[in-house]
C-alpha cells in the first residue's frame, strides 16, 4: 500500500455528517430529506460548496447527478469514481447514503491537504433519488446513467401529490446540461452502512460484500366476495383477506422450508373496502424474495406459488400474480473486494467478506465498470429509521479503507 501512514480526519468527517444531519432533521436524531425536496436542494448546495473549496470541477447532469472531478497527472485516463446518495427515506436515518458521499469528500479533502496528485482523476458523485421513496423506482438516476433506464420515462415519474420528477428537478435548480450517459470509468467504490446486524454480531469493523443478492418482486391480487358481515354465515364465505393471511404466513415460512440464504417478505398490503362490517372483497399484497442464488429464489417462488394456488381455490378467491421486478444477483469485482479486505488487514481493522442484502447505486455501476462496496456496522442492525446509527470511530475506519482503495486504483497507470 502506498502512503501507508495516511489517514482521513475522523473529526472533520463527523462534523460534515453532523452538519448534513441538520438538513431535514427530525426528532429522534433522524433525517427526512426526500429526493428533489427543499431539503435535498439545501444539502446539494452545501455539498457543491464543499466540492469547490477543494478545487473540484463540478458538473450536474440532466438527471441532477452531481459530479466533482479532481485533476491528476494524466487527465485523459478514465477516472476512479466513488460516492453514494444525499437523499433519505421518509423519517430515515443520518447515515444511509450520506456516509458514502461525506466519506468520499473526506478522502478528497485528505488528498487535497496532503497535495497528493494521483495518476488518474478521481470523481465524487451524488446520485439523485437513490431511495425511490418519493419517486419510484429506487436508484433511478444511476440507472439512467448506466443506460438501464430511459431518461424521459424517469422524468415522468410522479410523487404521491402528482409532482413530476423533471419539474421538481427544475424547481430545485438541479436539472443540469450535461447528458446523463456513462463515460469510461476505471472503477467505482461505494462506502455505505451495512443496514443489517452481521458485522456487529461478528465483531467486525469492515465488511466487503462479494456482491448484491438477487431481488424478485411480485404483486398478488385476490378477489373475494364482499358482503355484510352479520347476516352472512361463516360457511361459504369468500374472504380475500383470510386467503391473503394464509399466504403471507407461507411466505414467512418459506426460507425455513427451502434453506440457504433466502429471505422472503410481504411488506405491503391493501384491503378493500377495509371496513369492519364488510367481508374483504379484494386484497393486493407484495412479495419480496432475495438470495445470492437466483435459481434458488425462483424455485422457492414456484413452491410458494403452488401454495397460493391451493389456498386461493380452497377459499374460492380467484388470484392473479404480476412479476413486478426481477434483478439478478450482481457479483462485484473480485480484485477490488480483495483490495478492500487487504486494506482492512493492513490498517488493523477486523473484517469479513459478506453479501449485500440491499440494492445500491453500485448495482448499476457494476454494469459499467469494476465495482465494490465497503460496509461498516449499523448499531443494532437498524436502518431506514431514526434510530439508525454507526459509531464515529467506525465511520472514520470505513473512510480510511476507502482512502486506500481509491489511492491504489487512482495510481494504476
Ligand atoms: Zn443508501
Amino acid at each position: 500500500m502506498e502512503n501507508k501512514e495516511l489517514r482521513v480526519n475522523g473529526k472533520r468527517l463527523r462534523e460534515s455528517l453532523e452538519r448534513m444531519a441538520e438538513i431535514g432533521a427530525i426528532p429522534g436524531r433522524g433525517v427526512h430529506r426526500l429526493a428533489l425536496s427543499d431539503e435535498d436542494r439545501e444539502a446539494r448546495d452545501l455539498f457543491v460548496g464543499w466540492l469547490k473549496e477543494i478545487d473540484l470541477d463540478v458538473t450536474v447532469d440532466e438527471m441532477g447527478n452531481i459530479f466533482g472531478r479532481r485533476t491528476s497527472k494524466n487527465n485523459g485516463l478514465p477516472p476512479v469514481m466513488a460516492g453514494s446518495h444525499v437523499d433519505s427515506q421518509p423519517n430515515g436515518g443520518r447515515f444511509d447514503g450520506i456516509l458514502g458521499v461525506m466519506g468520499t469528500l473526506e478522502v478528497l479533502r485528505t488528498l487535497h491537504e496532503n497535495r497528493l496528485i494521483t495518476e488518474r482523476p478521481i470523481v465524487i458523485v451524488d446520485w439523485t433519488n437513490e431511495e425511490g421513496s418519493r419517486f419510484a423506482p429506487a436508484m433511478v438516476a444511476s440507472g439512467v446513467w448506466a443506460g438501464a433506464l430511459d431518461r424521459d420515462w424517469a422524468y415522468d415519474r410522479t410523487d404521491i401529490n402528482g409532482n413530476r420528477f423533471e419539474d421538481e428537478l427544475v424547481r430545485i435548480g438541479y436539472k443540469g446540461q450535461t447528458p446523463c450517459r456513462a463515460w469510461p470509468v476505471h472503477c467505482y467504490y461505494e462506502y455505505h452502512i451495512e443496514q443489517g446486524p452481521v458485522l456487529e454480531k461478528r465483531g467486525k469493523v469492515i465488511g466487503a460484500p462479494k456482491g448484491i443478492v438477487c431481488l424478485h418482486w411480485y404483486d398478488v391480487f385476490l378477489e373475494g366476495v364482499a358482503n355484510q358481515v352479520g347476516p352472512t354465515p361463516m360457511a361459504g364465505r369468500h374472504d380475500a383477506l383470510c386467503a391473503a393471511a394464509e399466504m403471507i404466513l407461507k411466505v414467512n415460512e418459506l426460507p425455513d422450508r427451502v434453506g440457504g440464504d433466502l429471505v422472503a417478505t410481504v411488506g405491503e398490503i391493501e384491503n378493500h373496502p377495509n371496513s369492519r362490517n364488510i367481508i374483504p372483497g379484494k386484497v393486493h399484497f407484495t412479495v419480496d424474495i432475495r438470495s445470492w442464488d437466483d435459481d434458488h429464489a425462483v424455485k422457492a417462488w414456484d413452491l410458494v406459488r403452488k401454495d397460493f394456488e391451493d389456498i386461493a381455490s380452497r377459499r374460492g378467491c380467484p388470484m392473479s400474480i404480476e412479476e413486478t421486478w426481477k434483478v439478478q444477483h450482481s457479483p462485484f469485482d473480485e480484485t477490488l473486494v480483495r483490495r478492500i479486505l487487504d486494506a482492512a488487514d493492513q490498517l488493523g481493522y477486523p473484517n469479513m467478506r459478506m453479501v449485500s442484502g440491499a440494492g445500491h447505486d453500485a448495482s448499476y455501476m457494476n454494469q459499467i465498470c469494476p465495482t465494490a462496496m465497503i460496509f461498516v456496522p449499523s448499531i443494532g442492525g437498524r436502518s431506514h429509521v431514526e434510530a439508525e446509527n454507526t459509531s464515529w470511530e467506525d465511520c472514520a475506519a470505513g473512510a480510511d479503507i476507502l482512502l486506500h482503495a481509491i489511492l491504489h486504483s487512482a495510481q494504476e497507470g
